[in-house]
């Protein structure tokens, strides 16, 4: 399994947004800099196959009209899947309005809708879902196939999520750190990482004011723990 990080950064922030690409077909987060993350990895229109959106937060999905209209352009004509909240269809079809006065049914491709939640397969891939304590409904995902991925998205750990990730060769984690509640950190992150037996974590979304001794103090915690850069891309 192939995992690009095409950001690893929070919503203001001076990294791309938080991005991943597993195969070049799933696309975890779809934020404003997504778009631009794809063409500098020389990924094609009719590449991804799935686009997961894991909350409605403007830097996990804001980025979902100009991928659409870009597909659109660059000649896509395979369908193309949506995953994510109940309400995904409806704001992907009012943002292409407001954005560029266009509709879903305007786009010369298929655009099919997903729920995310409990498990489902897709291509080759199982993939089940958890929450995650978010100032709006949020929920991490995993993605198995010959290796696991857990994509932790944003917010604090739940039960569940330590389930979720259970034995993952890669767990994705938010560490943004700061105190919040509704935010997960690297302390947390490494927790996390530990309780469920991964074998690599990478901690992603850190706040821009975050203390590099945090990441420190999360590495005694959990040695095996990197801080990836936009477009890093590792095989696991
Ligand atoms: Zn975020
Ligand atoms: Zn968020």
């Amino acid at each position: 399994m192939r995992v690009s990080f095409l950001g690893v950064g929070e919503a203001f922030g001076a990294s791309a947004n938080t991005s991943l690409l597993v195969d070049r077909r799933l696309l975890l987060e779809c934020g404003p800099h997504t778009l631009l993350q794809l063409r500098r990895l020389g990924v094609g229109p009719d590449e991804v196959e799935l686009v997961y959106i894991s909350h409605l937060h403007g830097d996990h999905f804001l980025g979902l009209p100009a991928l659409l209209l870009a597909f659109r352009e660059d000649g896509r004509r395979k369908a193309l899947t949506l995953l994510g909240p109940g309400e995904l269809e409806n704001v992907t079809e009012e943002l292409l309005h407001i954005s560029y006065g266009k509709s879903l049914g305007e786009l010369p491709y298929k655009v099919r809708f997903l729920r995310a939640g409990g498990e489902l397969g897709f291509m080759n891939y199982r993939l089940s879902f958890a929450p995650t304590r978010h100032s709006v409904p949020a929920m991490a995902i995993s993605v198995a196939g010959k290796k696991k991925l857990t994509y932790a998205c944003d917010g604090a750990p739940t039960e569940e999520l330590v389930g979720l990730a259970s034995h993952a060769d890669l767990l994705v984690a938010e560490g943004y750190g700061g105190g919040a509640a509704t935010h997960s950190s690297p302390l947390l992150a490494a927790q996390l990482a530990r309780r469920a037996k991964v074998r690599r974590l990478a901690l992603v979304h850190l706040w821009r004011g975050l203390a590099e001794e945090e990441v420190d103090r999360a590495r005694e915690v959990f040695e095996n723990l990197f801080v990836p850069a936009d477009l890093e891309t590792l095989e696991i």
